[in-house]
């Protein structure tokens, strides 16, 4: 097994950008579950297969390849040996994520796949159930929260950067009713591990975070 950091948190609280900055400073390989979601919601999507359809879901599911490469430094999710990397964060992605991803099926084929890529390399992991389910014994589990209201104004920034057009009210309105679907489904729902560390980001900066995480992560290995 590999030094495992679990990073779990809501949309908009930073935990991307977070843990990719903390993964290239201590040499941690950088893994984000929400794209492998992103990806299975894709596919279904390409192949007509609505998320009440769970028998088109588990055809889809037989045949997926989902591969998340790091190339020059950045992230890059392949599905089905496609670059995906930026359709995956379109709107229509994000509308309907959260419904795919509180399916069983999609969960059981997804939580092993994310346990195997810990047991051969060091690895910073992050999502909603990454302390709670796929690494619930990790080196280090962190729990990264953030005020509603400062979430979505930091997802509208990051969508007028990457030329995404998107009103706070939309955004807030996305990320409220994701968060309140992951939170309330049967499955893996998204919750704080007990004992993981609650850093709220709210009124910090990404370098404040990333020192506080640094800090978590240096302290556990002195003492392993
Ligand atoms: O992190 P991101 O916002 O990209 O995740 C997209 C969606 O994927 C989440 O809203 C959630 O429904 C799902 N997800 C999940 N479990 C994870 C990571 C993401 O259910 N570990």
């Amino acid at each position: 097994m590999g030094f495992v950091v679990a990073v779990d948190g809501p949309a908009g609280s930073g935990k991307g950008t977070i843990t990719k900055l903390v993964g290239e400073k201590r040499n941690l390989v950088y893994i984000d579950t929400g794209a492998m979601y992103r990806c299975v919601t894709l596919d279904c999507i390409n192949n007509n297969v609505s998320y009440t359809d769970i028998p088109g879901i588990e055809k889809v599911l037989e045949k997926i390849s989902i591969e998340l490469k790091n190339e020059n430094g950045i992230q890059k999710v392949y599905l089905n040996g496609k670059d995906v990397s930026e359709e995956i964060r379109k709107k229509y992605i994000d509308d309907d994520v959260s419904e795919y991803a509180a399916i069983k099926q999609v969960r059981d084929k997804i939580t092993p796949m994310q346990q195997e890529m810990g047991k051969k390399q060091d690895i910073i992991m992050e999502g909603r159930d990454i302390c709670t389910v796929v690494f619930p014994n990790a080196d280090v589990k962190i729990f990264l929260d953030c005020s509603v209201e400062e979430r979505a104004r930091r997802r509208v920034l990051q969508n007028q950067l990457k030329g995404i057009e998107s009103t706070y009210e939309e955004v807030l309105e996305n990320i409220v009713g994701r968060e309140k679907l992951n939170s309330t489904r049967d499955i893996a729902p998204f919750v704080r591990a007990e004992d993981a560390i609650l850093i709220d980001s709210t009124n910090m900066t990404i370098e404040e975070v990333v020192d506080r995480v640094l800090e978590i992560i240096d302290e556990k290995r002195k003492q392993n």
